[in-house]
């Protein structure tokens, strides 16, 4: 196990929870809910985060006015619509 890999991932956490918003949801693959981070500077945009639980990757599409958080959706993969 690899447990400085993991340190910066928490590391990393800490550090964007300062200037990111916390969105709650649900991983489209386990349904494990968890905290993201959305960085709302960007506007409108699609980032892809592994899950922490299954490790699968989840499409994120986040809808924001650059200030407020409008929505955060989750898909897997397969649904992408890029
Ligand atoms: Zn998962």
């Amino acid at each position: 196990m690899d447990f400085r890999g993991h340190d910066s991932r928490l590391t990393r956490a800490w550090y964007y929870s300062r200037m990111y918003h916390e969105a709650q949801v649900n991983c489209p693959y386990c349904g494990e809910e968890f905290t993201a981070f959305v960085d709302l500077s960007q506007g409108n945009h699609r980032t892809v985060e592994d899950c922490y639980v299954c490790c699968r990757p989840i499409e994120f599409l986040i809808e924001s006015d650059g200030q407020k958080l409008h929505r955060v959706a989750t898909f897997t993969d397969d649904e992408s619509v890029l």
